[in-house]
């Protein structure tokens, strides 16, 4: 017994050598290629503003070609949301998009822009219309220098559509061979939410175009504690067509509603706005993809 005894050690050595070479072969094997890191960063963020320089560096000369960029606003949203909505709303948007085209980076929200017919109302910030073009000329200029081919602009406050589409035509100008693309469908917009609206149960007079269920369900999936639930109440929810929009326009939010909101936020629900949320990016993305096919 006592002889088999002292063979033990050996052949637990021999066992754990047996363990370290299976171990090394693994590890030749599994040894991620240059291009497989990047793309495991890349699960981790895409957000420029959380990576360092020498990853974006990689990461698009390893193909991440594509950058993706939401134009915001501040601007009140009602007595229940955060002035900060349309760009925490487009900031997610932005990164869905950017996820779902593949090989995309996101550059840092522009979450300031075009809301004077809110200025009526306390804590919104409000740019000029060359103010955001300029900041657009200079992110497609500081975009193209890394490398970026493909620059996506999406607006998705109703206010910033028009300078985005004229910005993203002087771009296009200014930087032959770079695809330089601003999402400006504001009636494909519309009827998304109107679709939305309809499958589950919402009126669009409900839904909203401003802080009404529509927003305030995405709100309440994204910050859900700076929702005050409590303060909501209805908004304007009549006709709202080219009169009333340039009513609006003209004199201000308030010539419609005293509180700020189009629309109804009292059914809003978390569950739907991460559903409006996933469908609001496939729509993007199915709006700017065919200029990609190209
Ligand atoms: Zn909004």
């Amino acid at each position: 017994m006592k002889k088999y005894l002292c063979v033990i050690p050996f052949v637990l050595f021999l066992c754990f050598l047996m363990a370290c070479r299976d171990k090394a072969a693994k590890g030749d094997q599994e040894k991620p290629t240059p291009q497989a890191k990047v793309e495991a960063q890349a699960m981790k963020t895409i957000r420029m503003e959380k990576m360092n320089w020498p990853d974006i560096k990689t990461a698009i000369e390893s193909g991440f070609k594509t950058v993706v960029i939401a134009v915001g606003s501040t601007e009140q949203h009602g007595p229940h949301l955060p002035t900060m909505t349309d760009a925490r709303i487009g900031d997610d948007v932005a990164e869905r998009v950017a996820r779902k085209l593949g090989h995309a980076l996101q550059a840092r929200t522009i979450d300031v822009g075009l809301s004077e017919h809110h200025l009526a109302f306390a804590g919104t910030i409000s740019l000029k219309p060359e103010t955001l073009s300029l900041i657009l000329r200079d992110y497609t200029a500081s975009l193209v220098r890394h490398g970026f081919t493909r620059i996506v602009f999406i607006p998705l406050h109703g206010g910033n559509f028009e300078t985005v589409r004229q910005a993203v035509e002087e771009a296009s100008q200014a930087h032959p061979g770079i695809d330089v693309t601003g999402f400006t469908d504001m009636q494909g917009l519309l009827d998304l939410l109107k679709r939305n609206a309809a499958d589950y149960g919402i009126s669009v007079e409900e839904a909203g175009g401003h802080a009404g269920e529509y927003e305030t369900s995405m709100m309440m999936a994204l910050e859900g504690r700076l929702v005050a639930a409590d303060r909501f109440a209805p908004g304007y929810l009549g006709l709202f067509g080219e009169a009333e929009r340039k009513l609006m326009f003209e004199k201000g939010m308030p010539a419609l509603t005293a509180n700020g909101v189009l629309g109804d936020p009292r059914k809003a629900s978390a569950e739907r706005g991460e559903a409006y949320l996933e469908q609001l990016a496939d729509f993007v993305v199915s709006k700017i993809e065919p200029k990609t096919a190209d």
